[in-house]
């Protein structure tokens, strides 16, 4: 069994960002599950024509990054799909987010000891 601080369930927006705040801000030892192949979470599930975001893409990024806000440039402004899962990926890439996260593993329940202090949780691949 491995012992963790914390464990976020998806990668997605929340899950990307609440893994650079737990994991490089707090220092503690955390690990994403995620049911899907990638990273992205909706704009990683969703794929079919035309999907894209309807608020503006400045509104829609990060904006605790200086880094990422300087670097990456929305184009369009309403963005598409693959656009939001590619700026998902470069954020990821340039906080070095994935080895941290393991993909293809679907929580199924997760338990809390409180006398132990612990929490169990159950995963399928
Ligand atoms: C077409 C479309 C357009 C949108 N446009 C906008 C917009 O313009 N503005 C806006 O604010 N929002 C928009 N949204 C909403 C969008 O979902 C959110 O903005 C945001 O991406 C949600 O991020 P999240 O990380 O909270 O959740 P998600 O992106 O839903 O990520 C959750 C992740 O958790 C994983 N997961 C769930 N349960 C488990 C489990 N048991 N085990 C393992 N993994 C699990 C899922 O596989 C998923 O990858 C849009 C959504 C769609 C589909």
């Amino acid at each position: 069994m491995k012992y963790l601080d914390a464990l976020i369930i998806g990668a997605g927006f929340s899950g990307l960002y609440q893994l650079h705040c737990l994991r490089d801000k707090l220092k503690l030892n955390t690990l994403v599950l995620e049911e899907g192949g990638d990273l992205g979470g909706t704009w990683y599930w969703n794929r079919y024509p035309g999907a894209r975001c309807d608020s503006e893409s400045f509104t829609y990024g990060f904006t605790f990054s200086k880094k990422i806000f300087k670097t990456w440039t929305w184009k369009e402004r309403y963005p598409k799909q693959k656009v939001i899962l590619n700026y998902l990926k470069y954020f990821s890439k340039e906080y070095n987010l994935k080895k941290n996260i393991v993909f293809k593993q679907k929580v199924i329940s997760t338990q809390i000891f409180c006398k132990r202090k612990l929490m169990e949780n159950k995963n399928e691949q």
